[in-house]
């Protein structure tokens, strides 16, 4: 029998995880953000939020419910349409799903773009260098030279030729600040974000309430399916999801449990 409870402490690689764990999905998760910490590519803030999104996965059942699949589905569809579609990429996210955001970066022709709250060029190159090692080319937020409207200096922070001029962001686990400048320079944004209350889901265009782990290999999933998808069928994909609906269904489940 497994000794589940000695678990998380003892864990030092994650394959030493058992998969069927009653937890297993928030084991792992936990372990990548400590790894993340280790490696300098975390901010120990970063413990927190994944404290955080952790409570609202357990009442959501640590499944992608349908509003989430549609939101996924939706975000497929509008990366896929994009002229210049950026994704922005955190400590957390890079800790979580490196390699899946590189397999998302290359199924919709999208940018990477390393985007910090708490911005240190060692943290900034950290990140670069752990995305190229799971198969990035090119990693943007090294430059720097643009800033967001109405964030301070250090948070508005962005490449000029990445999220400045990207007309469709994907911005997984975002402050609500800055989700509320983007959105104010009129991007398209699709957030993910396991808190449907919380600010950044709240000004998206796509909402995605769903745990990061789950929603970009969803999302690449769809992508793929999508690849040959003509340009009214992306459309009619995205007119036909309702960010409002979605944000009250995820609710609902985390409230009632159903
Ligand atoms: P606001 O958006 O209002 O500033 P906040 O201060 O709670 O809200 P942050 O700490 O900036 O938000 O961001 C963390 C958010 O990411 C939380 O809402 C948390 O629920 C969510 N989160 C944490 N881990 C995950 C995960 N693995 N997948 C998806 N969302 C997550």
């Amino acid at each position: 029998m497994t000794d589940y409870d000695t678990v998380s402490a003892d864990v030092e690689h994650e394959e030493e995880i058992p998969e069927d764990h009653p937890r297993y999905q928030d084991l792992l998760t936990r372990h990548r953000i400590e790894t993340g910490v280790e490696k300098g590519i975390t901010h120990l803030q970063g413990m927190h939020a994944e404290g955080r999104g952790s409570a609202f996965d357990y009442l959501l059942g640590e499944e992608t419910i349908p509003s989430a699949d549609a939101a996924e589905r939706a975000a497929a569809a509008h990366l896929l349409l994009a002229d210049r579609p950026v994704l922005s990429i955190n400590g957390n996210v890079a800790a979580l799903v490196p390699g899946e955001m590189v397999e998302l970066a290359a199924a919709t022709g999208a940018d990477l773009e390393v985007n910090l709250f708490n911005r240190t060029p060692e943290r900034i190159e950290a990140i670069a260098e752990h995305l190229r090692e799971h198969g990035a080319a090119t990693v943007k937020g090294l430059e720097a030279d643009a800033r967001i409207p109405n964030l301070d200096h250090q948070r508005g922070k962005v490449d000029e030729d990445g999220i400045y001029a990207a007309d469709v962001v994907l911005v997984p686990l975002e402050d609500g600040d800055r989700a509320e400048a983007l959105d104010e320079m009129g991007k398209t944004e699709i957030v993910i974000d396991l808190n449907p209350l919380s600010r950044s889901p709240r000004v998206a265009d796509v909402p995605i309430v769903d745990n990061i782990i789950r929603a970009v290999p969803n999302i690449t999933e769809h992508a793929r399916d999508l690849a040959d998808a003509d340009e009214d069928e992306l459309r009619g994909i995205i007119d036909d999801f309702d960010q409002e609906r979605a944000l009250e269904e995820a609710e609902v489940r985390i409230r009632n449990g159903f």
